[in-house]
């Protein structure tokens, strides 16, 4: 694909959104505000508006995309086993940053699947997202909004910066609440797993399922789900890793930890609590990117299950 599109920087406005959803039903691609990270988003049901999503992005073939929905009814009309356990799963957590990988209906087009015949779905909770599916009339396959192994947008400015003359429009709908990727759960075993950590916990499925919930080692289930290649959402500069405090005037743009958010050029302070922190990651990646600095370097947040999903993007973003 050539980069020479003409991508529209669209408003959350009701006519905007109609604009939006006529490009998605016509096969084109719009990213999409959503509460964990910006989507770039095609019609579902649609093997060709799904192809151009991985040809925009330059993404493997093997690396299948979540596809959104606006309701549980509407998932459980894209499954061919829409199990007791994605029933209260989906009530629990949904609309929100939970992906259920369950066994594929017919009419999600192959090109979502990356070759499986399981299909992950998600409603997320951003009112932008949910009222395009709506007008769109159709779900929406949608992974985040970047080009392969590049950081995951948090604003429509990043995606502007990352996708323009790819893709044919941005929906602008501020900055995303959530920060980092769905957790992504595989309902299609016999025992429930997460391939993929997010701030909905394992502790936080089992509690509504009332079975353990584990989560898959790194080299466990090989492909299952992407998000588990050893590098990815990774900044384009060399990312270090510190346990413990980063001296004064160090070797490289510092993120440190402390009890309020600071953004400055000599630096970023960024709250040791892991929402906020989720919330700022991306941005504070890129905005180091930026900085004119040749590395980063990161002082390691707190070890804990709310803290699972950030140091598995951090690990991965740090290795070269
Ligand atoms: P992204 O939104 O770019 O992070 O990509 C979507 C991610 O969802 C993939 O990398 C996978 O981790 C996960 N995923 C989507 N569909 C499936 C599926 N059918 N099976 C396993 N993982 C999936
Ligand atoms: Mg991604």
């Amino acid at each position: 694909m050539a980069d020479d599109r003409q991508t529209r920087l669209l408003g959350a406005d009701v006519s905007s959104l109609d604009a939006a959803a006529g490009i998605l039903r016509r096969g084109g691609l719009v990213a999409m505000p959503t509460e964990t990270v910006y989507g770039l988003a095609a019609n579902a049901l649609d093997g060709r508006a799904v192809s151009a999503i991985y040809t925009a992005k330059g993404r493997p073939a093997s690396n299948p995309l979540i596809v959104h929905v606006e309701s549980a009814e509407q998932a459980s009309g894209l499954s061919s086993g829409w199990s007791e356990m994605a029933v209260k799963l989906a009530e629990a957590f949904w609309p929100g940053p939970l992906t259920l990988v369950v066994p594929a209906g017919d009419a999600v087009a192959r090109e979502a699947l990356a070759g499986g015949s399981t299909v992950g779905l998600r409603a997320p909770a951003h009112p932008v997202a949910l009222e395009l599916i709506r007008r769109a009339g159709v779900p929406l396959a949608a992974p985040s909004a970047n080009r392969s192994n590049a950081l995951s947008p948090t604003s429509a400015r990043a995606v502007m910066d990352d996708l323009a003359g790819r893709i044919d429009a941005v929906v602008d709908g501020g900055d995303c609440h959530v920060g980092i990727e769905s957790t992504v759960l595989d309902l299609t075993e016999e025992a429930p797993r997460v391939l993929r950590p997010g701030m909905v916990t394992p502790g936080d499925i089992s509690a509504v399922l009332g079975v353990p919930v584990s989560l898959v080692g790194e080299n466990a289930g090989i492909h299952k789900s992407p998000g588990m290649m050893s590098r990815h959402y990774a900044p384009g500069i060399p990312l270090e890793l510190i346990a413990g405090e980063i001296e004064d005037n160090p070797d490289g743009f510092p993120i440190r930890l402390g009890d309020a958010e600071v953004w400055g050029r000599e630096g970023i302070v960024l709250i040791a609590d892991p929402v906020p922190y989720a919330r700022a990651l991306y941005r504070a990646l890129k905005w180091a990117e930026m900085s004119g600095c040749t590395r980063i370097v990161l002082e390691l947040p707190p070890v804990g299950p709310r803290w699972t999903a950030i140091h598995d993007r951090l690990l991965r973003a740090s290795r070269g």
